[in-house]
């Protein structure tokens, strides 16, 4: 083929109708795939993450090649592999002559800088396609949120929902509501409601070979690869979609909030790994999601609540990350910077509630919402946790992880670092909220009824410092009059005595 045109395609975007590829003959391009080592080293990436990555990379050369696309492949372990995107892009420049490059714009902005050099750097033409991945564009969301102060999710939502169609009914919401959350927090089934299994897929020979190259590269990476179960192809993708619309939908809102110990998936999807990577197109899923709806086959909470996670927060969460900059990433509020301690590592912690969601984190590089809402990142929040070490171990330790998402998920929702452009208070709570969503508490060393004895649960002790560290950010807040005027409430002797535990909490905060 004389003067290709080069299509990279990077890890995350694995989409058989990705914007770089639209309106493309095969035989007049070359795809470079690359699997580098600065992509895989630059922060500590969970060992099943990395071999997610790798083999869903894998199987969508092999389908595009199905498709009748060249693709030219770099495995992590050529001998010759550079390490890096640019340096990959100049050696397939090399091999293949090519006309021009043509490429979907990144997902984070240390790459997307990286893209933007190429034109200069490689003396080509750079196309650099927007990601049709996505319902808005840069554009609609900087018109959207011109001239706000504050910019809340929900109406956001409702334009979503207005520009999509879903769960309309003409121009009003169906159901008469926009937003069903409020039916969406029942506290943990009892008794045996029979709960759905997400399939787990077993490693096929591919699998396995990324499996043993991840253990051989990365064995100093948190986690491990023992538990594997992610699809890794378009059609097991599609197959676990399909058992979440199935068997878990239908009760997703009810139990949406709830955590139970050795059960890390709950009504949950898990198919947010997919969704990022490009195995799933979002919006496709969330109109399957609106017919099982008006099929009767799903309550609207349920599907509602579901839309509104992928429409809603997934959008608006990558509108703020790419309206916010690079420096987003620098902002502390709290001025928090105290170290991560250990136990996020090893989930060596007799907090029950951190012990689980820290530990099936490692085993799975999952977990639900609300545990890293309101177990991980509001403990770190409460102890004052360096927000840009926690935004690391988030990056690190999920497979559904970049940047993109995840960076204004901890840094804005759950650590509150930018002071509230995101959320319109702190995600802060006692062991009570725990308490209430879970069945952790029960089998806890601590007691979470108690605030001030040795065995009381840290999280009581740490709300209260916490919010008395912060008076002078947090007092003015509407939204936290009712803590401060609670905390008010309380005689000096038991105000000293919260402020002493947490203080021994702190000191002792490697070994809780
Ligand atoms: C501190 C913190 C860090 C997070 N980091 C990430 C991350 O790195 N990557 C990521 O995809 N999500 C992140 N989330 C959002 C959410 O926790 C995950 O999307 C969800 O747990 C994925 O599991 P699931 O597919 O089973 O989701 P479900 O509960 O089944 O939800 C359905 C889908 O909605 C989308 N979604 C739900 N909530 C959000 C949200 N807040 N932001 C974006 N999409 C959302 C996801 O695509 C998800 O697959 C984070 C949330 C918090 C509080
Ligand atoms: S008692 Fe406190 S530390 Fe223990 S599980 Fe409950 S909330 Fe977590």
């Amino acid at each position: 083929m004389a003067h290709p045109v080069l299509i990279p395609i990077l890890g995350d975007q694995l989409s058989l109708d990705l914007s770089s590829l639209d309106g493309m003959e095969p035989e007049d391009c070359i795809i470079l795939m690359m699997e580098v080592a600065n992509e895989t080293e630059y922060v500590r990436h969970h060992k099943a993450k990395i071999a997610y990555i790798l083999s869903a990379m894998r199987h969508h050369a092999e389908a595009l090649r199905d498709r009748g696309w060249t693709v030219d492949y770099v495995m992590l372990d050529d001998p010759d592999n550079d390490g890096s995107f640019s340096g990959e892009v100049a050696r397939a420049i090399e091999r293949h002559a090519p006309s021009a490059i043509r490429v979907t714009e990144a997902g984070e902005w240390r790459v997307r800088e990286m893209l933007e050099q190429w034109e200069e750097r490689f003396d080509l033409p750079v196309t650099i396609c927007p990601d049709t991945r996505f319902l808005a564009t840069h554009a609609e969301f900087e018109d959207w949120a011109e001239g706000k102060k504050q910019l809340r999710m929900e109406f956001f939502y409702r334009e979503m929902r207005r520009k999509t169609g879903l769960l309309m009914d003409g121009d009003k919401p169906e159901g008469d509501a926009w937003n069903y959350d409020s039916e969406n927090r029942k506290p943990a089934p009892g008794g045996d409601l029979l709960m759905p299994r997400p399939i787990r897929f077993r490693p096929d020979d591919t699998t396995k070979a990324v499996i043993a190259l991840v253990n051989a590269h990365f064995a100093d990476h948190p986690g491990t690869t023992d538990h594997f179960r992610f699809a890794v192809t378009h059609e097991e993708a599609m197959r676990a979609r399909l058992q979440f619309l199935d068997e878990a939908l239908p009760n997703f809102g009810d139990y949406q909030d709830v955590m139970l110990r050795g059960e890390p998936f709950l009504w949950h999807s898990i198919l947010s790994p997919y969704i990022n990577s490009g195995l799933l197109d979002p919006v496709d899923l969330c109109r399957d999601v609106e017919e099982r709806y008006r099929a009767g086959k799903v309550p609207l909470n349920a599907a509602e609540g579901f839309i509104r996670q992928i429409i809603g927060w997934r959008e608006y969460m990558r509108g703020i990350y790419w309206r916010e900059g690079p420096d987003y990433v620098e902002r502390n509020f709290f001025g928090a910077d105290r170290d991560l301690p250990g136990f996020y590592y090893d989930g060596d912690t007799r907090m029950e509630c951190m012990a689980q969601a820290i530990g099936q984190t490692l085993d799975h590089a999952y977990a639900h919402h609300i545990q890293r809402l309101m177990v991980t990142g509001n403990f770190a929040m409460l102890a004052g946790i360096d927000p840009k070490q926690i935004h690391v171990w988030y990056l690190e330790v999920y497979a559904d992880a970049y940047e993109w998402v995840e960076l204004p998920n901890v840094l804005g929702m759950s650590q509150f670092g930018d002071g509230g452009l995101l959320a319109s208070k702190p995600y802060a709570s006692s062991g009570n909220y725990i308490d209430r969503m879970s069945d952790y508490c029960g089998a806890c060393a601590y007691n979470v009824k108690t605030r001030t004895d040795e065995d009381s649960c840290p999280f009581n002790a740490l709300y209260w410092d916490f919010l008395v560290r912060n008076e002078d950010k947090l007092s003015g807040n509407n939204r936290m009059s009712l803590a401060y005027r609670n905390w008010e409430r309380k005689d000096s002797q038991e105000k000293k005595a919260l402020r002493d535990r947490a203080a021994t909490l702190l000191e002792q905060i490697e070994t809780l």
